[in-house]
């Protein structure tokens, strides 16, 4: 089934107000199964309204219109494809009925004429109760054709959409599910490289590879009748996903750290350190706590993080974490042994089970010779502690501090579970 989304509005064309609709219904059409080919806003005329349900009748086997419900004249949707579709409007009892109840309850609004077109519908049409406002959506099926009416605001819409529509529509179709793995340590352009036979040849399950900072994910989606079928068939192309290897002769399985759209690097981590009763604290320069930020971001946090340290200057690194000042200058400020000391220093301070030291150039400038993305990072446990060095090139300031702290979850991550 071909989906066509039409927002009407002239704020939406203005920029006013941004077309939120069309990407909620999109997403909940993906769930179904459906896919939307066209999304579309068009002004508060009925000449350029005409035009596009004309188009999108000729292409699309479900037309959906939101906005221009209202009681104002300016509120023309039902009128005009009552019009396109040669039908009258007629009243809906049960919208009437609503109508008259929230007048009754609320003597100080006027009732006016305008508003009993709120609770009209193209004849024929199954209605779309509105339980958040007063304008009555409606389906209706014209020559193979499947158009949906729905107001504006999202208030309204949103819950006619997964009351009413999502049940109406979801019983002819097959449910879209969704997996989505994450990677850590490979880009986009080798793991497409390195997965292109099953890319290039790809029906169902479908393959979506999607770039973030630092990071690639794969949306991995299939048509199912039910979550058992879908499961199955997921199961095997992720199977046949992680068995490829990088260029470098690495298992993709090594690579994938997670699943799903909200399961960050940082998150990973934050649910292992729970899940093992661990604590860890940091002490980072050029992240200046950007890695402890992003751990106090879960709620919980208290229970894994107890303090700890931002040393931007090299006299800090030395006061706060109590290293010798010479040895910090003997070995300079970008180097395994600073990065080393910050994370050791660190988690004796602090009694944590895992001590994390991150230094380096943020850039633009080199610093000490080292080129802008070089950085050290140094992981202390109560038992040992190691270092890193990785080299994050051609990235603005913001990216390498960013990617700075996926590289020093990632050793922690793989520290917990070696644990
Ligand atoms: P009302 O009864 O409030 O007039 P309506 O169905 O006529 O509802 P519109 O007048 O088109 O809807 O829009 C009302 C409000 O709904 C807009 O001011 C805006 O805040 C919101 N809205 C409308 N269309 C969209 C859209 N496509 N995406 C997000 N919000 C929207």
């Amino acid at each position: 089934m071909k989906a066509e989304i039409i927002a009407v509005g002239t704020e939406i064309l203005t920029g006013q107000i941004t077309n939120t609709n069309a990407q909620f219904l999109s997403e909940e059409f993906a769930k179904l199964g459906i896919d939307v080919f066209f999304q579309t806003a068009v002004g508060d005329n009925e000449e350029r309204l005409l035009s596009i349900i004309d188009l999108a009748s000729k292409r699309s086997d479900l037309v959906v219109l939101c906005g221009g419900l209202g009681p104002t004249e300016d509120d023309l949707t039902k009128q005009t494809l009552a019009k396109y579709l040669g039908r009258n409007l007629v009243f809906d009892e049960q919208a009437s009925k609503r109508l008259n109840e929230f007048f009754a309850t609320r003597p100080q609004f006027t009732r006016t004429a305008n508003n009993e077109r709120q609770a009209q519908l193209i004849e024929g049409s199954t209605p779309l109760q509105n339980r958040t406002g007063l304008a009555v959506g409606g389906v209706i099926e014209v020559d193979g054709v499947t158009y949906v009416v729905l107001p504006g605001p999202p208030s309204e819409l949103k819950p006619m959409v997964w009351d009413y529509l999502v049940p109406l529509l979801s019983s002819d179709h097959k449910q879209l599910y969704s997996r989505v793995l994450r990677f850590f340590g490979i880009g986009e352009s080798q793991l497409v490289t390195v997965l292109s036979d099953l890319i290039d040849n790809q029906t169902d399950p479908t393959i979506a590879p999607y770039a973030k900072i630092g990071e690639v994910t794969l949306r991995l989606s299939t048509k199912a009748d039910d979550i058992e079928s879908a499961k199955e068939k997921l199961d095997q192309l992720e199977q046949k996903i992680l068995s490829k290897k990088t260029l470098n002769s690495i298992p993709l399985e090594n690579l994938l750290y997670g699943y799903g759209d909200d399961n960050s690097m940082a998150r990973v981590v934050f649910d292992l350190l729970k899940k093992k009763h661990k604590t860890i604290t940091a002490a980072e320069s050029l992240t200046a706590g950007l890695f402890q930020s992003s751990i106090a971001d879960f709620s919980g946090s208290s229970s894994v993080f107890n303090g700890g340290f931002v040393t931007y200057s090299i006299e800090e690194k030395s006061k706060m974490l109590q290293i010798p000042l010479e040895k910090l200058q003997e070995h300079g400020v970008v180097s395994h042994f600073t990065a080393e000391k910050m994370a050791e220093q660190s988690r004796k301070l602090t009694d944590a089970d895992f001590g994390i030291g991150l230094t380096g150039v943020a850039g633009p400038d080199s610093l000490e010779g080292h080129p802008a993305g070089t950085v050290f990072i140094g992981i202390a446990t109560r038992e040992k502690v190691h270092s890193i060095r990785v080299l994050i090139g051609g990235r603005r300031r913001s990216d390498v501090r960013h990617i700075a702290c996926l590289y020093a979850f990632n050793l922690v991550r793989q520290a917990l579970l070696q644990d």
